[in-house]
């Protein structure tokens, strides 16, 4: 959307744009914010995605899991080299949306009985999980994007690519290892 109207631009004596075309000023702190922000949801995953590998009946399900936390742990490094080439200091900002996330997937856990329907609710937690974590990497890279940050830009496709692979497994696993756990559950029943 492009704003027609004139604003005033507050420069605080210093060049309104400094690396990017025509970025308007603010995008930079609001894109620093967001980074804090999925800093902070990276390093929660990191302590939340074990315990649902431990609540997980599916071996592929564990699987897809542990693979997603050895790429969550590289996703902070990765977060930490983008605060590092834009000289900020890595500091992690809570968000309140995957805190929230994050409770969900242990009301769900605390709910259901291990197997196949736990691992049903594994897989939806989740995949909102993924969601809300595509969905902040879109909007990161293209705001990098806007604001001529080439190489960080670059950096945060990486995990933008880690996340929706993440995401596609996950829907794999609902496919075959759900469907099929619940075949034997009920042979076994
Ligand atoms: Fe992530
Ligand atoms: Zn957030
Ligand atoms: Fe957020
Ligand atoms: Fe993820």
């Amino acid at each position: 959307m492009k704003n027609e109207k004139k604003v005033p631009q507050k420069t605080n004596g210093k060049m309104a744009v400094s690396t990017g075309g025509n970025a308007p000023e603010g995008l930079h702190k609001f894109f620093v914010d967001g980074l804090k922000d999925i800093y902070w949801a990276e390093k929660a995953l990191t302590k939340a995605i074990p315990k649902m590998i431990k609540n997980a009946t599916s071996p592929e399900l564990a699987d897809a899991l542990t693979n997603h936390l050895e790429e969550t742990k590289g996703q902070v490094t990765r977060l930490e080299e983008v605060f590092t080439s834009l000289a900020e200091k890595a500091v992690a900002k809570k968000c309140d949306a995957m805190e929230g996330l994050i409770k969900e997937a242990e009301g769900i856990m605390s709910e259901t009985d291990k197997g196949s329907m736990r691992d049903a609710g594994i897989i939806a937690a989740g995949q909102k999980v993924e969601h809300y974590e595509i969905a902040t990497y879109g909007t990161l890279a293209a705001y990098a994007g806007l604001l001529g940050l080439s190489e960080v830009q670059s950096l945060l496709h990486e995990s933008l690519a880690e996340e929706k692979a993440a995401d596609e497994k996950l829907t794999d696993v609902t496919e075959r290892a759900v469907m099929a756990s619940s075949e034997t559950e009920e042979q076994e029943a």
